[in-house]
């Protein structure tokens, strides 16, 4: 299971009650940050998931709403004895902007390693996740992210019992290792059955819609996506600034068949993201307006 929580909705800059977008996901203990905007460390703090088990932190692109949190969320991870290092995940020009933001910063017991993408590259993130990420639509280098769980095939014991393998053996084939057993070499795919469907996410912001972005949600469990604008009328705002309302959003969702769509990063002249919600969910039906400290838990499907 994967848990995402929603710490922050906004985007532009931090409100009250509406913190920057962003989304932290948790994999077993492991914690992987997307997005940092300022002040990310306050509602993270009050959810109670703890910091020294954050292991990599993906960036969108270097706009202050998304990375200007960097230092404070850094501190919060010393302070919680953290000395394993640390990758962050970005589009060209992260290495500068977090150079530059670590020097507010720069006692840190960890290594950071940081990894400038293009977009088509695939990485590990913490927690077996893996991540991958194709390049948005925004005016400056901007990434957005897919990260897969991969299901391991159910190990079949009818089969296991047919070679005559004792049960001891058992969890070394379930874990993909093969075995050495009476002369015989017995592989994992001799006992386990076909592949499953793992657990998929997707976070896309700050981009016009475009096919690339598509392809990337394909098939998810959970299209998490900005909708600067809920109002079909701030369209020519949208496409000025390279951002999306609230159907575009859907259009994204229904054209990569998403299980789900949540939207975030309203612009701070939506006082209402339920509007947003509404529009969205005349294209595609399993819409959501993202709230603050919102959870999303992530199971397979069968
Ligand atoms: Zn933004
Ligand atoms: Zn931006």
């Amino acid at each position: 299971m994967i848990d995402i929580c929603l710490l922050g909705t906004g985007g532009m800059m931090p409100l009250p009650g509406r913190w920057l977008s962003c989304a932290l996901v948790r994999s077993g203990s492991a914690l992987t940050l997307f997005d940092c905007g300022e002040g990310t460390q306050i509602p993270w703090k009050s959810i109670g998931w703890g910091f020294r088990q954050l292991g990599a932190i993906c960036l969108s692109h270097m706009h202050a709403d998304h990375v200007a949190g960097l230092p404070g969320v850094l501190f919060m991870v010393a302070h919680a004895g953290r000395t394993e290092p640390l990758d962050i995940y970005g589009p060209a020009g992260t290495n500068y902007v977090v150079e530059g933001l670590r020097r507010i910063a720069a006692e840190l017991p960890f290594p950071i390693i940081i990894h400038e993408l293009q977009g088509g590259e695939t990485f590990a993130l913490p927690g077996d996740l893996q991540g991958t990420c194709a390049p948005a639509a925004h005016g400056i280098p901007c990434l957005a992210y897919r990260a897969n769980f991969a299901r391991r095939p159910a190990f079949q014991p009818d089969k296991a019992r047919a070679l005559g393998l004792p049960v001891q053996y058992w969890s070394h084939l379930q874990r993909g290792e093969t075995v050495e057993y009476e002369k015989q070499t017995i592989t994992p795919e001799q006992v386990l059955g076909p592949p499953r469907r793992g657990i998929s996410f997707s976070y896309i912001t700050d981009t016009r819609p475009t096919p690339t972005l598509t392809a990337l949600a394909h098939d998810v469990d959970l299209l998490v996506c900005e909708s600067m604008y809920d109002d079909q009328a701030d369209l020519p705002l949208a496409r000025e600034h390279g951002h999306m309302v609230s159907t575009e959003s859907a259009g994204i969702a229904l054209d990569a068949h998403a299980q789900s769509l949540i939207l975030t990063h309203f612009s701070p002249k939506v006082y209402d993201p339920g509007q947003a919600e509404k529009a969205a969910r005349r294209v595609f039906k399993n819409t959501s307006a993202a709230k603050d400290g919102m959870i999303i838990s992530l199971d397979y499907r069968d």
